[in-house]
């Protein structure tokens, strides 16, 4: 009976949601009829909140203008943060209150659609539970905690009254100075695939109308994280078919899991900016993968066509081009010009009515779908769990699953509570650092004052060990060189058995993180070669969005741990971590450069990194390609033996799955998590094989002596590259799987 129960419970969900479907279909047809063509274009418009405050009064908003948008520019969505930042959960309720009742005046009563950058959690509202930057999400290598985590945001973000969240960040950022680097998932595809999927799921669960999900938003499509010189919104060089390989296989995921909406890149890619591309939109994105969501610009990049890229000669061009390469809806045109010029575009049938109902049909059917005409106010009783130690312990795990122990040097770690420290370095006391961007505000400048009762990792290392035994000096600024700091924290580190050196960036999104030089700043090398000079153990802590360089100084130091943007509850982990009380399971998602023009990635091709001699075998080549640290590095406190690697056939035809499997055991003392990565390697190809390209991987746990074996079924998909045909083939020949160092060939014939 139970049985039978539980399969009518799957059949009448998957019925609801189905007949829901067309329902909406039919709804969004009939509404759509309903509308003039200024309420379309109304809809293509979003605009920011902070439009609408009135001058010189920070939140308080300009009821006349707010009306004259709702009421007479008919617009569709408004997005950002309210100043001056970090609304509580009851200031987002009035917030949003006060802009339903104005749509509720209008003709048709459509509801404004709320989008807000909930990147690390809800974190544009107050007391919300902050997770690691999606950077150290992939780190963990654990697809549950990510998905976990995006469940979590999405009820503290509806718990806003919010439906709409501009996450996940799906780019590949090839130049690791790109400033949003830490946005990302780091640099292979295939992570970045899983963990967005997963990142989805989590938004929008089995029904993105319910009270505790949202619409999820993939960015920034495509390409934007490939500029060529590192900054941000500069041009990207891209060949359609890495493109493709790489870049599409992201999204095409994400798409499948469901994505309803997706924004697009700032940048230009081989001359054409996206925004401004047919191809790239409509084509591939709407016609090829079949993207039923709403296309969303980025910020201002309709005008930035015209006063930026100098593809449109003015506003009207630019939004023709734009509306006509798929756009659906503008983000921030700053005032009503998208809306002037685009009716007058359509009343001079420049642009079809077709394009407006294909945009306006996307937007309103994301309306229906997050259940916006009836569920866009929370009641605050329905949220008991917002901020909740439940909650924070999900972001402590993920904090602590993604720490990555890059060094530990005569096993100096874990350290003896017992033992006097010195903590300096200028990330040592701060919630800034720890956060980075897109926390409180835009910027993150203020997440000192407002998450000012977390620790920092100064307090979670006097609170784990006691102030009696922490000695503390901030050491050196993060960018002004200041040698009384770096003397004090020398003459501290005498009376101290180890350094706990805190090195790293400061708080930074987008442009404002533009860097030239990619080692990390000469105040911190100063302090880090000064301490270095005194013979007493250091423990390097990277606070970082992106890899500094620290090629200058890492041999002087006993261990190494890159914390990334762990976020409000990462320096407890932290702390836990170099206590022993956590054992370590992050991997690092990029490759770590050791200098400025050795920027290889993990999957690089054979002849990246030539060297000066003659290479005549693979070995050699590994001999000069030589990051800091490899994708995929990390440290364990305790010993996984890997063995009996197996292959279920040596020979493959091309509809074969080719099942791997491999036994796991802990063969330390203490407790802990692997992840358990599968590299796949063609050996020869007609287009030059990645050296080795990651193509499963598995976070599991192992008690001492406990042993495990894993399963990956590899698919004939995951033999196949992209040829110049921008076709994806699978050629005849030998394939290496490799775990940890053992490896398995097999043919496909
Ligand atoms: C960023 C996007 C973000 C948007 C809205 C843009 O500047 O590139 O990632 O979602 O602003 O805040």
């Amino acid at each position: 009976i139970i049985l039978q129960l539980f399969v009518l419970s799957l059949f009448s969900s998957a019925a609801f949601s189905q007949s829901s479907k067309a329902e909406i279909d039919k709804k969004v047809s009939e509404l759509l009829s309903k509308m003039t063509t200024e309420e379309k274009i109304g809809q293509m418009t979003q605009i920011t909140v902070t439009n609408f405050e009135a001058k010189g009064k920070p939140g308080v908003f300009d009821m006349v203008k707010l009306k004259e948008a709702i009421q007479n520019y008919h617009i569709g969505s408004i997005l950002n943060v309210p100043n001056p930042g970090a609304p509580t959960i009851q200031r987002w309720k009035e917030v949003i209150t006060t802009i339903n009742n104005e749509s509720n005046k209008t003709r048709l009563k459509i509801p404004v659609l709320y989008g807000i950058d909930a990147i690390h959690g809800s974190s544009y509202t107050l007391g919300a539970t902050l997770f690691p930057q999606q950077i150290g999400m992939a780190a963990t290598f654990n697809t549950d905690l990510v998905k976990k985590g995006a469940e979590i945001s999405a009820y503290e973000t509806r718990a806003s009254s919010i439906p709409w969240v501009f996450s996940p960040d799906l780019d590949l950022p090839r130049n690791p100075a790109w400033s949003r680097t830490w946005e990302s998932f780091g640099e292979d595809a295939y992570l970045s695939a899983q963990m967005g999927v997963a990142m989805v799921e989590g938004f929008e669960g089995n029904d993105v109308g319910s009270k505790y999900h949202v619409a999820s938003c993939m960015k920034h499509f495509i390409g934007y994280g490939s500029t060529t010189t590192g900054k941000d919104r500069t041009p990207s060089i891209i060949p359609e078919r890495i493109l493709r390989q790489y870049d599409l296989t992201i999204y095409q995921a994400a798409i499948k899991a469901g994505s309803k909406s997706i924004m697009v890149s700032s940048g230009e890619i081989n001359g054409t900016p996206v925004h401004a591309s047919k191809h790239l939109i409509t084509d591939i994105l709407k016609n090829e993968l079949g993207f039923d969501g709403v296309v969303v610009t980025d910020w201002k990049d309709i005008i930035y066509l015209y006063t930026r890229h100098k593809v449109a000669e003015n506003n009207r061009d630019a939004v023709k081009i734009s509306v006509m390469a798929g756009i659906d809806m503008s983000m921030v045109p700053e005032d009503y010009t998208f809306y002037n010029d685009l009716l007058d575009l359509v009343n001079k049938g420049e642009v079809p009515m077709s394009r407006i109902d294909d945009a306006v049909s996307r937007i309103l059917k994301m309306k229906f779908e997050v259940n916006l005409f009836q569920n866009n106010i929370a009641d605050l009783k329905d949220y008991p769990k917002f901020g909740s130690q439940e909650f924070i312990d999900v972001a402590y795990n993920s904090a602590a699953e993604s720490i990555t122990l890059l060094k530990n040097k005569n096993e100096i770690l874990p350290l003896n509570k017992s033992e006097k420290i010195l903590v300096t370095g200028p990330t040592a006391n701060s919630m800034k650092s720890l956060n980075g961007g897109w926390t409180y505000t835009w910027q993150g400048e203020n997440a000192d004052v407002l998450a000012a009762d977390k620790f920092t990792i100064l307090e979670a290392l006097q609170n784990k060990i006691g102030k009696a035994n922490v000695l503390y000096t901030k050491g050196a600024d993060l960018a002004v060189e200041d040698d009384l700091e770096i003397q004090k924290a020398v003459e501290l580190a005498k009376d101290a058995s180890k350094i706990i050196l805190c090195l790293g960036e400061k708080n930074y999104t987008e442009t404002p993180g533009d860097i030239s030089n990619l080692f990390i700043s000469k105040s911190q090398i100063k302090l880090a070669l000064a301490l270095s000079k005194l013979n007493k153990p250091i423990v390097l802590v990277l606070n970082e969005g992106r890899p500094r360089l620290i090629s200058d100084f890492e041999d002087k130091m006993n261990a190494v741990i890159q914390c990334y943007l762990p976020g409000n509850e990462g320096a407890r982990a932290l702390a836990d971590i170099l206590y022993g009380d956590v054992n370590p399971s992050g991997r690092l998602p990029y490759n770590y450069p050791r200098f400025p023009n050795s920027l290889e990635k993990y999957n690089r091709k054979y002849t990246e990194s030539l060297g000066d001699e003659e290479q005549n075998d693979d070995a050699q080549y590994e001999k000069s390609y030589s990051p800091q640290f490899e994708f995929g590095s990390g440290l364990s406190y305790t010993t996984f033996a890997y063995s009996n690697l197996n292959i279920d056939k040596s020979e493959i035809n091309n509809t074969d799955n080719i099942t791997v499997t491999v036994e796991v055991k802990n063969i330390g003392e203490t407790a802990g998590k692997e992840a358990v990565l599968l590299y796949l390697s063609d050996k020869v190809a007609s287009i030059t094989p990645e050296v080795k390209a990651l193509k499963r991987f598995a976070k599991i746990s192992l008690a001492p002596n406990e042993s495990k074996t894993i399963t990956f079924v590899l698919n004939q998909k995951d033999l196949r590259f992209v040829g110049n045909d921008l076709k994806w083939i699978a050629e005849n020949g030998t394939f290496k799987v490799q775990i940890a160092t053992l490896t398995k060939e097999f043919v496909l014939k």
